[in-house]
């Protein structure tokens, strides 16, 4: 039988958080700092698995651009992440990791990691830190299924049903990409039933699906394209793209991945056009082209002059016509326009991150709910997008200062007010 278990909270100066990423993580940092009480909930076997991910390729937790150009990459956000960031910036990040001990670097691109690259000795202090004070606690495997507007939440845990009323309560409940990791998306049917907009999620920083040849399928296993520049709706990037059995991935495709996904959406089909050689000018690649000896194949001329291997051959051979490779001047426009047709978006679970999520016409400037006071919102589950590049993990950490700013600025805990 289901045994029912109340762990109401009478003071405002004990705070509910759920979500144990880094966006709810860093909440519970900076409250404890200010001396408060704090329940953190997760439904996973432990917090922070995204942020873990995350550091598997070198953990780029935030970008050095100026404050203009780094909140321009929230697109239609920009000037509200203008004001998060102006709040806590990227300098600010760095110096809080050098607070926990982990110092940080500006890689040659301008991107900010730690100097060990890696997520775990940072989230190993981070969560040290927590642990270490008495007033932190932490509940595992608690799966958030209910909340009312008199912010009692209701959670699953084995065979019983928690309940908390909680006079404050931030939501830190991460996107739907990645469910491994715990962020499934799921909180959305709870919010809806509690009447909060939200808006659908859709993957961002995701891969295309391209119907290939059979032949390019068994040839192609992850190559990478290096130092070319993707164009789509009039937008670039510039990088390194991967070509896969099932399409195209990488850096300038995750780049520009929000507006391929909603041509997508509108048409159903998406035409991308790459620049193998952005460093020659079409002049001087057609020229270079036309010096082919006759003895030389047109393969060995393409790796010789232009540095193109095999599998760049085969992608030519794959998108062009036999007639296009008898002209130099046709051939040299295809290396620097070579389009792709595009199908669809990879499932939204690979997803570097999603859009979607609740939305800032529900909140007020503390990322608080205006119907039902006391209650926020941070991170990824917020409405907004960002590309790859320190963008995402800044956003979350920007998000949760301004609501942990907002608690304290509401007056409700006397010693506390800033
Ligand atoms: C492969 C990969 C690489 C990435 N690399 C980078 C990078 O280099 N730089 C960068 O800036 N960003 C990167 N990101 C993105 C970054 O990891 C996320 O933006 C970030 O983790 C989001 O933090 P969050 O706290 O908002 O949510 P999450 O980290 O998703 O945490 C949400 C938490 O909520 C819990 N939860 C969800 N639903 C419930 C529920 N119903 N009840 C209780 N608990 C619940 C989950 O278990 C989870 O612990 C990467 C992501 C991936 C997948």
């Amino acid at each position: 039988m289901e045994i029912i278990e109340d762990r109401s909270v009478d003071s405002c100066q004990e705070i509910t958080i759920v979500g144990g990423g880094p966006a709810g993580l860093f909440c519970a940092y900076l409250l404890l700092k200010a001396g408060h009480k704090v329940k953190l909930y997760d439904h996973s076997s432990a917090v922070g698995k995204k942020f873990l991910v995350a550091g598997n390729g070198g953990l780029n937790i935030s970008h050095s651009e100026d404050l203009n150009s780094f909140s321009s990459r929230y697109g239609k956000d920009a000037k509200l992440f203008k004001k998060l960031l102006g709040a806590f910036s990227p300098v600010d990040l760095r110096d809080w990791c050098t607070e926990l001990g982990i110092e940080t670097f500006v890689g040659t691109s301008g991107r900010i990691f730690p100097k060990g690259l890696k997520s775990v000795e940072l989230l190993s202090a981070w969560i040290d830190k927590l642990k270490s004070n008495e007033n932190f606690k932490l509940y595992l495997r608690h799966k958030l299924i209910g909340i009312t507007n008199e912010k009692k939440l209701t959670f699953e845990n084995c065979d019983k049903k928690i309940i908390v009323n909680s006079k404050v309560v931030i939501f830190a409940l991460g996107g739907a990409s990645w469910k491994i990791t715990g962020s499934d998306g799921l909180w959305s049917k709870v919010l809806s039933d509690l009447g909060v907009k939200l808006s659908s999620f859709r993957p961002m920083n995701c891969g295309f699906e391209r119907v290939w040849s059979e032949f390019f399928k068994r040839e192609v296993d992850r190559c990478s394209l290096k130092n070319i520049e993707l164009r789509f709706l009039g937008k670039t990037a510039k990088g390194e793209m991967m070509l896969t059995p099932y399409g195209v991935e990488g850096g300038v495709i995750y780049a520009l991945s929000n507006f391929i996904r909603d041509e997508l959406i509108e048409s159903g089909v998406a035409k991308i056009t790459i620049d193998l050689k952005p460093g020659l000018s079409l002049e001087a690649l057609t020229q270079k082209l036309a010096k082919r000896s006759k003895k030389s194949t047109l393969s060995n001329h393409l790796r010789k002059v232009l540095g193109f291997d095999k599998m760049i051959f085969i992608l030519l051979k794959e998108l062009l016509s036999p007639e296009d490779f008898e002209d130099v001047d046709i051939l040299a426009k295809k290396i620097k326009n070579l389009e792709i047709e595009l199908s669809a978006t990879r499932p939204i679970d690979e997803a570097i991150s999603t859009s979607g999520g609740v939305c800032f016409s529900e909140l007020n400037e503390f990322l608080e709910l205006k119907a039902i006071p006391g209650v926020y919102f941070a991170g990824e589950m917020l409405d907004y997008e960002a590309p790859t590049g320190g963008y995402l993990l800044q956003g979350c950490f920007s998000s949760a200062w301004m609501v942990v700013k907002g608690i304290r600025s509401k007056g409700i805990f006397p010693d506390s007010r800033e």
